[in-house]
């Protein structure tokens, strides 16, 4: 944690914040000195949960009686979406950071993938983020300052995830969202950004993380031989959130312990 908190008086909406990497952020950020909005699907009491230690951390950090909130929203629901940053936008009257953290994977072989669930995939992935970042973008938009979206990616953005196709085009997709929109608002002071975990333990990995010889297995696969802390994560969305990120756009950072490296290439087997 650096010494001089970064995000001190900003506002920050983190999607899908009541469990996982989206806690971590809130956390963080709140640490930090940022206001934050817990956005939840469905369970009220993971984001009170949430909520509790998002105040801990701020008074951890010597914030006083901030005005943290919960807020629940289908951020796959276009008029949810756009009502989510609305209320938040009236209520504090600024927004100054969009994480789009929300997401789902629906795993099946490709060539039976029930397209509906594809769509499901990509509504919440790539769609809810576009939707949340547009009414963030308006919203920033209209003062000076600008302001800062941070999508959270995966490695499956660039390393292809078989047997989870809406996944994989959801991910591919959000770095072109990044992009794209960087380089349409790179001159209005809007930086968008997306940060890009490996294997995190998240309640998305349940599959595997709290059994020992599947987790082992898994880890196996990743260059530094282990999985990734949500904590971990959380401290690249408060650097590409911060001014210290003040000349980055349009990038994926990826904190994946070494997945994108190609570890078979290791030992070296092709001279
Ligand atoms: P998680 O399941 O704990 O978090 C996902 C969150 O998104 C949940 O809180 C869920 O309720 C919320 N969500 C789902 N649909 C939503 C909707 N329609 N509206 C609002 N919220 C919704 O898992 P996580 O690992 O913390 O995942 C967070 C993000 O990190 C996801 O985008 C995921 O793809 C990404 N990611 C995770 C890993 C990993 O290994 N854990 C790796 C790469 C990327």
């Amino acid at each position: 944690m650096p010494s001089t908190p970064r995000l001190a008086g900003r506002h920050a909406i983190v999607t899908g914040a009541s469990t996982g990497i989206g806690r971590a952020v809130a956390e963080r950020f709140a640490a930090e000195g940022a206001t934050v909005a817990i956005n939840y699907l469905r369970s009220v009491s993971e984001a009170e949960e949430t909520l509790a230690q998002v105040r801990r951390a701020s008074e951890a950090g010597g914030f006083k009686e901030v005005d943290h909130r919960i807020a629940q929203a289908d951020i796959s629901n276009e008029a949810e979406a756009q009502e989510l940053i609305a209320e938040l936008e009236l209520a504090w009257g600024r927004i100054d950071i969009l994480v789009n953290n929300a997401g789902i994977q629906i795993a099946a072989d490709s060539e039976d993938h029930p397209v509906a669930d594809v769509r499901r995939v990509l509504d919440v992935n790539l769609i809810g983020a576009l939707v949340c970042s547009q009414a963030a973008i308006r919203h920033f938009l209209t003062r000076p300052g600008g302001g800062v979206i941070v999508n959270c990616s995966s490695a499956h953005e660039i390393i292809p995830k078989p047997g989870y196709i809406g996944y994989s085009l959801s991910k591919g997709g959000l770095g072109n969202l990044t992009r794209t929109l960087a380089l349409e608002f790179a001159d209005r002071g809007i930086r968008v950004n997306a940060v890009a975990p490996g294997a995190i333990l998240t309640p998305i990995n349940d599959a595997w993380r709290h059994d020992p010889a599947t987790r082992a297995s898994v880890e196996g696969h990743i260059p530094m031989g282990r999985a990734g802390t949500p904590e971990e994560i959380a401290a690249v969305f408060a650097f590409l959130a911060s001014d210290e990120a003040s000349y980055i756009t349009g990038q994926t950072l990826y904190a994946c312990g070494g997945l994108t490296l190609y570890g078979e290439f290791k030992q070296n087997w092709s001279s």
